[in-house]
């Protein structure tokens, strides 16, 4: 309820204790070399056809990307909240729908951060309203750590909400957020041949014995993971070629390529109480963390050579099989 309705003033009380200036410059940095990374990627993505490529272009163009932490809070009402806490709740909730009719049929500011706080481990992709947030909660090894491969392991977040806005739903939303058909024929029979490989994939899966996955359920947030993945591999690649002093082992003895793909694999460590796990695959649109990793890294061509993976080794995927998005 607090959130709900005063996220806006907590959200600034915990940014000036938790969220320096330097916090914010990382998290910039970390946008900025996101979006890079997105647009090298449909620069080069071979599902793509010139027009659609173009379109797909304009469309990230047209994103707000809200990163850590918000600029400008929206205005709580004054006069509002007293020690009254019925009075409290029942005039934030009348002032709040009142600015909701009055917003209709006006853009939505853009400035202002809606349903997620900077200090809840939350991130969303907001395809109408052309809106990524991630918050600095979710992005806080990136921001505690000096190493690079943290940093786009972090990353990895921002590439995942920016993959839901070309997934299996999200793409049908064109750059001006309105849901109408915009690819080409052929772009879409192409992307949803590489869409097909996948939902292969997760069909072989078999997280409890004697219990599989439904692909069609869990497709979208596959897709976000594999594109997501790709994204802050390739933003990493990038920082790593200007910064090649960097690229090599540091004192743990991996590399900062294999360290990427470690700190992505922790992010994901879950422990499942009895049955959890089964309800989760019933219910949840995601995979369980092991799939989340041990199912999408092995279609990079670049995990393959991180690890020196050889035809023999469990998780090799013959390159005609690995997810060409
Ligand atoms: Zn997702």
């Amino acid at each position: 309820m607090v959130s709900r309705y005063l996220g806006s003033d907590l959200a600034r009380l915990w940014v000036d204790e938790n969220f320096s200036e330097q916090d914010r410059s990382r998290s910039d940095a970390i946008g900025t070399a996101m979006v890079a990374a997105t647009r090298s990627w449909l620069e080069r993505a071979e599902w793509l056809d010139a027009e659609t490529r173009a379109l797909s272009l304009n469309k990230i163009d047209g994103f707000t990307l809200k990163l850590g932490a918000p600029e400008h809070y929206r205005p709580v009402p004054e006069g509002i909240v007293s020690d009254d806490l019925y009075r409290s709740v029942r005039g934030l909730m009348l002032a709040s729908r009142a600015e909701e009719f009055d917003g209709i049929g006006t853009p939505l500011p853009s400035q202002y951060w809606y349903g997620v706080q900077p200090y809840t481990v939350d991130a969303a992709n907001s395809p109408d309203r052309r809106a990524l947030t991630i918050t600095a909660a979710v992005i806080r090894g990136a921001l505690e750590s000096n190493d690079p491969a943290a940093w786009f392991a972090s990353a990895f977040v921002v590439g995942h909400e920016i993959g839901h806005s070309f997934d299996d739903q999200g793409s049908k939303f064109d750059p001006d957020g309105i849901l109408q058909p915009w690819w080409s024929e052929e772009t879409r029979e192409r992307y949803d041949a590489e869409v097909a490989k996948l939902k292969r994939q997760i069909a072989a899966w078999e997280p409890s014995p004697g219990v599989s996955m439904d692909p069609e359920q869990t497709i979208g947030e596959a897709i976000g993971d594999l594109i997501g993945l790709k994204l802050a591999e390739h933003a990493l690649d990038t920082y790593l070629a200007e910064h090649p002093e960097r690229a090599g082992p540091d004192a743990s003895g991996f590399t900062a390529k294999q360290r990427f793909f470690l700190a992505y694999a922790q992010s994901f460590r879950t422990v499942w109480s009895p049955g959890a796990l089964e309800e989760h695959i019933a219910r949840s649109y995601h995979p369980p963390g092991e799939f989340r990793v041990n199912g999408i890294v092995r279609n990079l061509d670049g995990w393959y050579e991180a690890f020196d993976i050889e035809p023999n080794d469990p998780m090799y995927l013959p390159v005609e099989e690995r997810v060409a998005l």
